[in-house]
């Protein structure tokens, strides 16, 4: 049975796995310190608010044939050994499953990559810029083997920013859409920065709204095949 650390369980959701009623795990943990982070109870390695893998087990159980998939979110789930385990347990069950990371350990995301049938991947900033957002040194340089990971393995994707004026500029905006269509990117997502959940009081009273307007959209978006904006 697996050991994985987890933060909280979302029984129903038809919005984090494209076209699939899912359920989402949210793992324990994760090293980045992102300011504008609105899940920050899941950033320490442990939390007195712990589920047992078995009741999650036992929930998943009770939901076979009902739900498609289980999502594996965070915090960052690819920082615990014990997510593998978990993931095989979810297929035997027959669920597909999906997983939301930051490409935070590429090695561990490339073991998992034959086991998902779908990634959301968070990409923060252009590559030379994540330390900025991340606070972790070389941070860029690990999302970037992670993205190049994700696009050679033929698994489903999307990649998506989260935006805040404090840590993105237009121009950073465009050379970060610029550096993901080089690479392969062809699935791309801008969000717009939501407030809730945010533990920094400068960053979520900081005014969005006007930052994402339709001409940046519109430079950004001709840069791939498909592209949305997720606003407030
Ligand atoms: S990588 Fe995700 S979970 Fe970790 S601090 Fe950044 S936003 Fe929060």
């Amino acid at each position: 049975m697996s050991n994985l650390q987890i933060g909280g369980l979302t029984p129903l959701t038809s919005t984090d796995f494209p076209g699939c009623l899912a359920a989402v795990v949210f793992c324990q943990g994760c090293p980045w310190r992102c300011g504008y982070c609105h899940n920050p109870h899941l950033i320490p390695p442990h939390s007195d608010t712990r589920l047992a893998w078995s009741s999650v087990t036992s929930f998943l159980h009770s939901r076979q044939k009902l739900l498609d998939a289980v999502v594996f979110s965070g915090g960052e789930p690819t920082l615990q050994d014990s997510l593998e385990p978990a993931i095989v347990e979810v297929l035997s069950l027959g669920f597909n499953v999906g997983m939301h990371t930051a490409g935070t350990y590429p090695a561990r995301l490339g073991e998992l990559l034959p086991l998902l049938s779908w990634v959301g991947m968070d990409i923060k900033a252009a590559f030379s810029d994540y330390d900025k957002v991340t606070g972790a040194p070389s941070s860029g340089e690990r999302a970037r083997e992670s993205a190049r990971l994700l696009l050679a393995s033929g698994v489903s994707y999307e990649f998506r920013t989260t935006v805040h004026p404090l840590y993105h500029t237009r121009d950073s905006l465009l050379q970060l859409a610029n550096e993901l269509r080089e690479l392969g990117v062809r699935n791309y997502v801008l969000q717009e920065f939501r407030p809730q959940g945010c533990a920094d009081e400068k960053v979520s009273s900081y005014p969005v709204e006007e930052f994402l307007d339709e001409e940046l959209c519109g430079r950004v978006g001709g840069m791939f095949d498909s592209f949305a904006v997720r606003r407030g």
